[in-house]
């Protein structure tokens, strides 16, 4: 099995995918087209998001798993810290070794319900996302990414801090970060020199998502912590009432942020696809970024 690093090391620009786990038979068989429309074009890695409670946290693994048993894609499992201790942790790190799953996003993850409540640590759990880079490093020989955040984290001080606590997590083992949603390619750029400014090297792989509804521009607002910059609300805004428009204009300004973070040597593209492949399918296309037999 390939690891994401061998993946994205291949010295032309790729782009990766992120699900999420069905929520129900629907989404499951929703998910798998997905997949399956994605898999002819060659991702670098598909990954799995790490559900908040019991039963998605089940339907994670079960995907990763099936990920990996299934298809030829280079999968990625996503874990998080919340609710578990370290104990569980293992089990969870050995069941990924047992499925073949070589790669793992180590992250601490938010309070279940309401993202900026108060976090408590499990009594036999871990603080940080650091910690746990640490313990599936220790645990196997697996290849792990980090999460990062253009405009910082948002229980995070100031920036600075931020970018330090980031370049700890990449120092405890990671090998790679991927960044969360953000609006402007500069700030995503920034982020990448601000990391690269206290001298590391890690590759920093940018979150992007076609705005393909007013839906999505809001959940790009809400998971980047981002107000819309004036410069795409004056595209967006007098489409809102028109779907295909708005659709179109969504899909444009990804594309055009996508080809300036390639421009400027950016050379993996993070799609987040909510389970959806048309849109990520169109912008790849687009930028070039799929095989001639595709
Ligand atoms: P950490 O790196 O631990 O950071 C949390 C906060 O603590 C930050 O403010 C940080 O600056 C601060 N901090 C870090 N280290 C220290 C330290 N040593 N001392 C003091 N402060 C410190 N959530 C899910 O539930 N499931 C998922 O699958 C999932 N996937 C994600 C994928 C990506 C690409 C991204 C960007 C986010 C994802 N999230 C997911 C959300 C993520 O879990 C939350 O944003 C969470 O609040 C932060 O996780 P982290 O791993 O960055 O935490």
């Amino acid at each position: 099995m390939t690891t994401v690093v061998e993946r994205i090391r291949s010295g032309r620009p790729v782009f990766s995918v992120e699900f999420m786990p069905p929520r129900d038979e629907a989404d499951e068989q929703r998910l798998w087209r997905a997949i399956r429309e994605l898999e002819g074009l060659d991702p670098a890695f598909v990954s799995v998001t790490y559900g908040a409670g019991g039963s998605s946290r089940d339907r994670t693994l079960r995907t990763t798993g099936r990920l990996a048993r299934e298809t030829d894609l280079c999968s990625m499992a996503h874990l998080t810290a919340v609710n578990h201790s370290v104990a569980e942790l293992r089990n969870v790190i050995g069941w990924f070794a047992e499925q073949g799953i070589r790669n793992v996003l180590a992250l601490r993850g938010d309070p279940p319900g309401d993202v900026m409540g108060e976090w408590v640590q499990h009594p036999q759990g871990l603080a940080y996302a650091e910690d746990l880079v640490r313990m599936v490093r220790d645990l196997g020989d697996f290849c792990v990414g980090v999460a990062a955040f253009p405009y910082g984290h948002p229980r995070s001080a100031d920036l600075d801090t931020d970018t330090d606590h980031l370049v700890r997590k990449l120092n405890a083992g990671a090998d790679f970060a991927i960044a969360q949603l953000f609006f402007e390619p500069e700030d995503f750029l920034r982020l990448r020199d601000r990391v690269a400014a206290r001298g590391c090297d890690a590759a920093i792989l940018p979150g992007v998502m076609p705005m393909t509804t007013p839906k999505v521009l809001a959940k790009t607002i809400e998971l980047s912590g981002s107000d819309v910059p004036a410069r795409i609300a004056a595209r967006l805004d007098p489409l809102v009432d028109d779907a295909k428009a708005f659709r179109a204009e969504g899909v444009d300004i990804v594309t055009e942020t996508c080809q300036r973070l390639l421009a400027e040597g950016v050379d993996v593209l993070h799609f987040y696809t909510f389970n959806r492949s048309k849109a990520t399918r169109e912008v790849v296309a687009r930028l070039g970024l799929v095989p001639a037999r595709a």
